[in-house]
C-alpha cells in the first residue's frame, strides 16, 4: 500500500490556510494588534461623522406646501434613524432657486441639506443666471418618492370636466388665470406643459410656494393650478376645490374617482414629480453615507410608506435611494427637460 504524502494529508484549500496561519500565528497577531486601533478609529470617525449637532433641511418653499409636507415626514424619519435632531427650514422664492442656492454656500458638514424635486432640474433651462451649479455644487445623497400632481380650480370654476376645462381655458384666455411657484417650480412646469400642449397662453401669477397659491385658489383670486397631490389631496377630498385630472398615466388609489389627464383629454400628457436631498458639494464622503443609509431606513419605514400613499406619493425602490442613483438621475433629467422645455417655448428668464 502507497503510504500517504505529507502534502495529500492537508490537500484542502481550507487546510493549507489553517497550516499557513499556524506557521505565521506570531505575525498575524502583530498585525491585528498594530491595525485594530486603525479599524476601530475609522468606524468610530464614520459613526460619529455628523458630531451630535442638530441637521437642517432646506426646503426651497413655503411651509404647509406640498414639498415642505414631503420635508417634514422625510425630516422626521431621517432624525430617528439617525439619532439626531432634524429640522425645517423654509426658503420660499424663485421658483426654488432661493434655497437652493443657500444650501449650494452652507458649510460642507452634512449639517445643511437641501430637499428639492424635479425643479432642481428644470432651473438651468429657465435660468439665465443661476448663482449656483445645481449639479457641480451640490452632493447627491439620495432620490425620495414620486409624486403626481393634480388639475385643480376654484369651487366655482365652470367647466365640469378636464374635456371642458381644456376648451374653457382657450376660449377664455384673456380671462383666465394659472396660479404657480415661480419659475421651475412643478406647477410652473406642469403649467408649461398643458397650455403648450394645448396651444393657448393666458396670465401666470408666480407665489413663493403652492401653499399661498392655493390659499388664494380657496379664496377665489386665481382660476386654476396644477400641484402635487401632496398638497391637493386634502383639498380634493374636503371638496373644497374643483378637481379636473391626475398627471399621472395611470389613476390613483387615493382619489380613484379622478381621471388621468390622458384619458381625459390630452393623449400622452404623463408628468410625475420626484424629490430627492442634497447636501453641498464638498461634504465629507463618510458623513453623505451616512445619511444616505439613514434615509434608506427612513424610507422605508411603513409610516413613511403610508403617509406617502395617503397623499398619492409612492417612495422610490430602495435600490435607487443612494447617492449613485440621484447622480445619475438628476444627470438625465437636466439634459431631459432642457429638450422638452426648449420644445414647449419656455425660455429661459
Ligand atoms: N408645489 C410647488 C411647486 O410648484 C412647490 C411647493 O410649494 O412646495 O413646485
Amino acid at each position: 500500500m502507497i503510504p500517504p504524502s505529507p502534502t495529500a494529508a492537508c490537500s484542502e484549500p481550507g487546510d493549507k490556510l489553517i497550516t499557513l496561519m499556524v506557521r505565521h500565528a506570531s505575525r498575524i497577531a502583530a498585525l491585528i494588534v498594530v491595525l485594530l486601533p486603525e479599524l476601530i478609529a475609522v468606524q468610530a470617525a464614520r459613526a460619529n461623522a455628523l458630531g451630535d449637532k442638530p441637521l437642517t433641511i432646506v426646503v426651497p418653499f413655503p411651509a404647509g406646501g406640498p414639498t415642505d409636507t414631503v420635508g417634514r415626514i422625510v425630516g422626521q424619519a431621517l432624525g430617528q434613524a439617525l439619532g439626531l435632531r432634524v429640522m425645517i427650514e423654509n426658503v420660499g422664492g424663485a421658483g426654488g432657486t432661493l434655497g437652493a442656492a443657500r444650501v449650494a454656500r452652507a458649510t460642507p458638514d452634512g449639517h445643511s441639506l437641501l430637499l428639492h424635486h424635479v425643479g432642481h432640474t428644470t432651473a438651468p433651462a429657465l435660468y439665465r443666471k443661476l448663482s449656483y451649479d445645481p449639479v457641480a455644487d451640490f452632493a447627491p445623497i439620495g432620490l425620495i418618492n414620486e409624486v403626481p400632481m393634480t388639475f385643480i380650480a376654484r369651487k366655482d370654476f365652470p367647466p365640469k370636466d378636464f374635456r371642458e376645462l381644456i376648451a374653457h381655458v382657450k376660449a377664455n384666455r384673456d380671462k383666465i388665470t394659472y396660479a404657480n411657484a415661480g419659475l421651475g417650480s412643478a406647477s410652473h412646469l406642469c403649467g408649461t406643459l398643458f397650455l403648450s400642449a394645448i396651444a393657448t397662453d393666458v396670465t401666470t401669477v408666480p407665489y413663493k410656494g403652492t401653499a399661498p397659491a392655493m390659499n388664494d385658489l380657496l379664496g377665489g383670486q386665481v382660476d386654476f393650478l396644477c400641484d402635487q397631490t401632496t398638497n391637493t389631496t386634502g383639498q380634493i377630498k374636503a371638496g373644497k376645490v374643483k378637481a379636473y385630472a391626475v398627471t399621472s398615466r395611470r389613476a390613483l388609489a387615493s382619489l380613484p374617482n379622478l381621471p388621468t389627464a390622458d384619458a381625459g383629454g390630452l393623449p400622452g400628457f404623463d408628468v410625475s414629480i420626484w424629490h430627492g436631498l442634497w447636501a453641498p458639494r464638498g461634504t465629507p464622503a463618510a458623513v453623505v453615507d451616512r445619511i444616505a443609509v439613514a434615509l434608506r431606513k427612513a424610507l422605508a419605514e411603513p409610516a413613511v410608506k403610508k403617509r406617502f400613499a395617503d397623499l398619492g406619493a409612492e417612495s422610490v425602490a430602495e435600490a435607487r435611494v443612494n447617492p449613485a442613483s440621484l447622480g445619475e438621475h438628476q444627470a438625465a433629467e437636466v439634459k431631459r427637460w432642457a429638450q422638452v422645455l426648449k420644445k414647449a417655448g419656455a425660455y429661459a428668464d
